[in-house]
């Protein structure tokens, strides 16, 4: 169900209709718009009783939400998401394209500093590399887990990169939660329904990996999961699924951009490099990732691919990431969208 508040709504009576829905055992998620707040409600087994609701101070009326999917949906929330990172100017969901370079896996100090500086240098706003690693194999390297975080931090503040990196279960949940700026929930546990819920219930951007098989529902909900907790803040990143195609890795699906876009308001990146498996394949596919509509690239890069403790075969050269920038620049303002270059840090306030 679906408070919409009238235009002249006060805090006051927003703050009252939420009040009493938890007075009704249920969850109230307030989510301001351009024009008007709107109110999910969740926790509900069956109809909400509407009359009471709409007998409310400054209630407009109260509408059943159909979907399975509520608070990722635009029925709720007609205006894209835009998350926003304090302190600088980058974004993910606006206009401004959201470019997040890095390794696959962070392999050492002098690795990660050393791609750090080629991809700030061409532009880019956000770093990844991983700390935690899902591997197929157990004896595949497993990620320098706490110290990559350490590295990472080390970046943002030489840099001003703002760091992404995944988190693989409850443990380092918590620390990626306290080192990083977005936490990314990989598409193997796109589905760990606990780790979404737990992961919902911290204070920092949430981006979530399209599933290896996941429909666009599956994908959705496990947005729902994060957003159900209360953390609105979830980005969606298409990373390719599995397909009987054998040209590459996975089969990169760029019509899921305008169907996501649909049907909800939350911001959706593209990762060309997990999608295609294959450097040559990476830079046509972020062009066309842009010009398809998506709010932003995740890319793996290296200096030194042939010897990467992972995904070697897949990451670009720092001179190719430096041409996609060129590229997908001028390709964004056809779809209205624009690159910044650079991440812009507000000076401390005294
Ligand atoms: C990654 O981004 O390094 C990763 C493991 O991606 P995915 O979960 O999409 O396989
Ligand atoms: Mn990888």
């Amino acid at each position: 169900m679906l408070v919409v508040m009238k235009a002249q709504a006060t805090p006051e009576e927003i703050k009252a209709v939420c009040e009493t829905i938890e007075q009704l055992g249920l969850r109230a998620h307030p989510l301001p718009g351009a024009q008007r707040t709107a109110i999910g409600i969740t926790g509900n087994k069956g109809e909400v009783e509407r009359g009471n609701l709409e007998a409310l101070s400054g209630v407009a009326e109260v509408i059943r939400v159909s979907k399975p999917y509520k608070l990722a949906s635009r029925d709720v929330k007609e205006e894209d998401t835009v998350v926003r990172f304090a302190g600088t100017d980058a974004t993910i969901g606006s206009r401004n394209l959201a470019i997040v370079a890095g390794p696959c896996s962070i392999e050492s100090q002098e690795q990660a500093f050393a791609i750090a500086e080629r991809v700030a240098a061409s532009g880019a706003q956000f770093f990844r590399g991983g700390a935690y690693k899902p591997r197929t194999s157990p004896y595949a390297f497993q990620g320098l887990g706490i110290e990559a975080l350490r590295i990472m931090a080390e970046i943002r503040s030489r840099f001003g990169l703002r760091i992404i990196t995944e988190a693989i279960d409850n443990e380092s949940l918590d620390l990626v939660a306290e080192w990083a700026d977005v936490i990314q929930i990989g598409a193997r546990n796109m589905q760990n329904f606990s780790l979404l819920k737990r992961a919902g219930r911290l204070r920092k951007p949430v981006l979530i990996k399209r599933g290896l098989s996941a429909t666009l529902e599956e994908f959705l909900m496990s947005a729902e999961y994060v957003m159900s907790e209360g953390n609105y803040e979830v980005i969606l990143c298409e990373r390719g699924v599995r397909t009987f195609a054998d040209h590459t890795r996975n089969t990169l699906d760029l019509s899921i951009l305008p169907a996501v876009q649909r049907l909800s308001h939350l911001p959706i990146l593209v990762d060309p490099s997990h999608a295609t498996g294959r450097r040559d394949s990476v830079l046509p596919m972020a062009r066309a990732a842009v010009a398809a509509g998506a709010d932003g690239i995740l890319v793996e890069v290296h200096d030194h691919p042939e010897k990467a403790l992972s995904d070697g075969p897949q990451s670009i050269y720092p001179e190719q990431f430096a041409t996609m920038m060129d590229e997908i620049e001028q390709i964004a303002p056809v779809v209205g969208r624009s690159l910044p270059r650079g991440i812009r840090i507000e000076a401390a306030k005294a």
